[in-house]
């Protein structure tokens, strides 16, 4: 069962020390199964459920995030929604109980919620994805393509051509596929946020294939940034440090590794996801209205180009 050592009451806005305001954590040694829940993370992680304060920053936006049921995503959709935003996620079908979950916090904010499970890989879903976001907000103008997919593998050798594609096809094919999808629904004023990470210029030896997606999501950010500018669509990413959320337990890290997860940083712990989430809503919001092509990093004081 998970612990609550992880969760803060104190909001995003009340000065605190960044080293003291989460426990250095030390996870086990073990592998969650499948993608991995939330729900089952030891020690938990922190979703902002009961510290996000929102200040109205997104007032009767429309988003839609991938990988909305847990993690980072999860967190930018509660601090969506409390800044103002509906919101629609979208998450792997076996990962229905978490989504559940991230609906019910929004749902209590007053605030209108979509859920759509569904697989990135899957060529038709994007435009189907889309088009129930868009019924279900009355438009779109906020995408955040954040579902991710990350495999620790010792050896090169064992990146299997399986794996390599599903990477590379949840990564960042998907995030063409998404674009292509919601373009034509978004106004002048709309943002697309780019979920990257330190990865793209700081490889690790066991992350290779995923790495070099964060790598293409990073061009890509800026490829489209300065195409959709003179549109008034703005285009940026955010590219996170060792957060703590299922995909490191789930596969996503060597267990050996998991012991010391995050524990390299400036500040010395792993990042808890809603610590993320005002990066997405700066992005997300009007006050970002000059800020295009850019990657925000959030990791804790990790060196970056
Ligand atoms: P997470 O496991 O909570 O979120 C990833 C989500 O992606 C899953 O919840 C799942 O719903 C979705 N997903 C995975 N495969 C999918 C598929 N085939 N179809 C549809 N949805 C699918 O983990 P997270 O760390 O919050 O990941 C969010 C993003 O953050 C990812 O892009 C990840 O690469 C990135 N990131 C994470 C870290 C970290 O340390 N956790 C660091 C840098 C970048
Ligand atoms: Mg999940």
């Amino acid at each position: 069962m998970s612990d609550d050592t992880n969760t803060t009451t104190v909001d995003q806005l009340t000065l605190q020390d960044p080293v003291k305001r989460y426990p250095s954590i030390t996870p086990p040694a073990e592998a969650l199964p499948g993608t991995g829940l939330d729900a089952e993370m030891t020690p938990k992680a922190d979703l902002g459920e009961k510290s996000y304060r929102g200040t109205g920053r997104l007032e009767g936006r429309k988003a839609l995030i991938t990988g909305g049921d847990s993690g980072i995503g999860a967190a930018t959709a509660i601090a969506y929604a409390r800044e103002g935003a509906d919101v629609v996620i979208t998450y792997l079908p076996e990962e229905e109980k978490d989504a559940k979950k991230v609906a019910a916090i929004i749902e209590a904010e007053g605030r209108t919620v979509g859920t759509v499970p569904g697989d990135l890989r899957d060529k038709a879903f994007a435009k189907t994805l889309v088009d129930e976001a868009v019924k279900t907000l009355g438009g779109l103008d906020i995408l955040v393509n954040n579902g991710g997919k990350q495999v620790a593998t010792e050896s090169f050798d064992d990146i299997d051509d399986e794996q390599l594609e599903a990477t590379y096809d949840i990564n960042i094919l998907a995030m063409f596929r998404l674009v292509r999808a919601a373009l034509p629904h978004l106004e002048p004023g709309a943002t697309i946020i780019n979920t990257t990470s330190i990865q793209a210029y700081s490889p690790s030896a066991t992350l290779i294939d995923y790495a070099s997606t964060k790598a293409a999501i990073n061009n890509f950010t800026k490829g489209l940034a300065e195409q959709l500018a003179p549109k008034g669509i703005r285009v940026n990413a955010v590219a996170p440090g060792p957060i703590w959320t299922p995909l490191q337990p789930s596969g996503g890290q060597l267990p050996d590794d998991l012991p010391e997860f995050g524990k390299s940083t400036a500040l010395g712990r792993a990042g808890q996801p809603t610590e993320l989430a005002p990066a997405y809503v700066f992005l997300a919001s009007p006050e970002s209205s000059y800020v295009i092509g850019e990657t925000l990093n959030v990791n804790g004081g990790m060196p970056t180009p």
